[in-house]
């Protein structure tokens, strides 16, 4: 028998040929094995998590990066068997020039062929300026990168846009890579809060929050990357040009490296962190929520960080 040839063939359906070696599991697979093995792994997730009910509205975030566009095609079969609940994807327009024009026509492009509805927000709608003008306008003394402030920003406009579309759950496809870069960040930030609230599903407290779940939780970028490709989906493949200002990008090549060595480093990370969650809950006093004294959405310390963020602008 020839060994060779023998590892080349998919471990899962032992007929096709293998195209990927997933590396922290051993196996081999085909094209269709691999596909199936994303899909499977995604409604193993959102039934290990409870992600959703039978009934619910779903507001999809939707970039038309490869991670989102990916999620909102898998979302809809799956959701089809769902009679009474519905998905709509929800488009942020940070306003980036020669950037975000090219991911809006591809993420309502993605929408049509799959039948879905969407809703358009801008931040220059909802703040008052684009993300671009923002940056010009920011206060360098204070540090915060364009991510930072970035993401502040589109967190309130999706949760925002859920509630006027009247979802009562968000959707968000981060990647178990995004998870574990943002808790490591966490930790490099001394950021307890955060580290506690980044569970897969959002803990709701307060009437003004949607609750966000993450079904790509356990999902890896690179096989993300892949199952766009294999199944030819378009998506937006050039980065933001605010990306190499973030501090993320050196705890992505940190944990890439460490996967590289040790496989299965990442899920490691990520289950520990699921391990310790419960008990960090408990060490940490619940926040109270009060109204923005500016917008009037909730805040925990009567301003909260959009408002902060947008007065501080020079
Ligand atoms: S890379 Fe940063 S600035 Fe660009 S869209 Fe993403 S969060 Fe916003
Ligand atoms: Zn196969
Ligand atoms: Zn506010």
């Amino acid at each position: 028998m020839n060994y060779k040839n023998k590892t080349k063939i998919c471990t899962s359906c032992e007929s096709n040929q293998a195209f990927f070696a997933r590396s922290f599991s051993g196996e081999l697979l085909c094209k269709n094995c691999f596909c199936k093995s994303i899909e499977s792994k995604v409604k193993s997730t959102i039934s290990k998590y409870k992600m959703f009910n039978y009934d619910d509205k779903i507001a999809l975030a939707l970039s038309g990066g490869k991670d989102s566009v990916n999620l909102l095609h898998i979302l809809s079969r799956i959701q089809k068997n769902q009679k009474k609940s519905s998905i709509i994807a929800i488009i942020i327009d940070e306003g980036i020039q020669n950037y975000r024009d090219e991911a809006l026509d591809i993420a309502i492009s993605n929408c049509k062929d799959l039948g879905i509805d969407y809703k358009i927000t801008s931040f220059k709608e909802i703040y008052g300026f684009t993300l671009d003008e923002i940056m010009l306008r920011r206060d360098n003394d204070k540090k915060q990168s364009s991510c930072a402030i970035c993401g502040i920003l589109r967190r309130k406009a999706i949760n925002y846009s859920a509630r006027f579309v009247k979802a009562n759950k968000i959707v968000t496809a981060h990647t178990l890579d995004d998870e574990i870069q943002t808790i490591l960040l966490n930790i490099f930030n001394g950021d307890l809060t955060r580290l506690i609230k980044g569970s897969p599903v959002s803990q709701v407290s307060n009437s003004c929050f949607v609750q966000r779940v993450k079904p790509f939780c356990e999902i890896l970028e690179k096989e993300s990357t892949l199952y766009a490709y294999v199944k030819k989906i378009r998506f937006q493949n050039h980065p933001c040009p605010y990306s190499s200002e973030a501090m993320r990008n050196d705890v992505r090549f940190i944990l890439n490296y460490m996967e590289e060595k040790h496989a299965g480093t990442k899920f490691t990370i990520f289950r520990t962190i699921e391990k310790i969650r419960p008990s960090l809950e408990q060490t940490k006093r619940k926040n109270r929520f009060i109204e923005c004294k500016i917008c009037g959405e909730a805040s925990s310390f009567g301003i909260c960080k959009a408002c902060e963020i947008l007065s501080g602008l020079n």
